[in-house]
């Protein structure tokens, strides 16, 4: 899918904010959801996707949306750190599928890093235990300031 298109409703990420797909949830508010990504590509890996948008990139999303979005990055990325003591924290996000973009909703990654431990592949990795990350995503929301 390329930068241009119509917003699908039935990605997974729309799924998972209308409770029609599981997720490890971190943390909530009206205006974003954070979850553990299931093709984790270090522990910890952790999605921010705005809630109530159908932006499927950063390019397309409101100003407004993009704000709220951005403070709730900031605030699970302080989580996160709190909770898994990182050496580093990449942020990031993908636009267009030429850029390695997989699902087409809005969202940010954030991945701890650890001084010695290679980062995983992007979205193709193995797919982690369900209750482990139910654990880490515990130990993060406990975090949330
Ligand atoms: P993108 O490639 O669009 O930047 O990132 C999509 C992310 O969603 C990838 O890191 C991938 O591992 C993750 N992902 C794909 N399917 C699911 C899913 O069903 N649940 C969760 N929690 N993450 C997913």
């Amino acid at each position: 899918m390329s930068l241009d298109g119509t917003y699908d409703d039935g990605n997974i990420f729309a799924k998972i904010l209308r409770g029609e797909m599981p997720c490890a949830r971190v943390f909530e508010d009206d205006h974003v959801l954070a979850f553990m990504d299931v093709f984790p590509q270090a522990r910890g890996h952790t999605l921010v996707i705005p809630k109530h948008s159908q932006a499927r990139n950063f390019l397309d999303e409101e100003p407004q949306v993009l704000s709220e979005l951005i403070l709730g990055v900031q605030r699970v990325a302080k989580a996160v750190r709190a909770a898994l003591s990182p050496d580093g924290v990449v942020i990031t996000q993908f636009n267009g599928a030429t850029a390695g973009q997989t699902v087409f909703h809005l969202h940010f990654h954030i991945i701890p890093r650890w001084d010695g431990v290679a980062v995983g592949r992007h979205a193709s990795g193995g797919m982690a235990d369900m209750d482990e990350l139910k654990t880490l995503a515990q130990q993060i929301a406990a975090k949330i300031a």
